[in-house]
C-alpha cells in the first residue's frame, strides 16, 4: 500500500497539503512547482499519481540522506 505522505522516490515526507485527503485541496506547493519530467518517467508507473513527489524530487534534485528532515 502506498503512503501518500511520502515521496515515492526517496521516501522523504512530501509536505503535500492533498496527500491523503479525499477532498481536494486549494493549495499546496504542488500546484506552483513544476515537476521534472525526467523524474516521473523514472517511478514505477504504478506509484504515478498515487503519491506526491517531495519539493526536492519535484525539481530532479539529489535524494537527501535520510534524517536529515
Ligand atoms: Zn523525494
Amino acid at each position: 500500500m502506498t503512503d501518500s505522505s511520502r515521496c515515492p522516490r526517496c521516501g522523504q515526507l512530501n509536505r503535500c497539503a492533498q496527500a491523503g485527503k479525499a477532498e481536494a485541496v486549494e493549495d499546496c506547493w504542488c500546484f506552483h512547482s513544476p515537476v521534472d519530467a525526467a523524474v516521473l518517467d523514472s517511478l514505477p508507473a504504478e506509484q504515478r499519481d498515487r503519491a506526491c513527489l517531495c519539493p526536492r524530487c519535484a525539481q530532479g534534485l539529489p535524494v537527501e540522506p535520510q534524517g536529515a528532515d
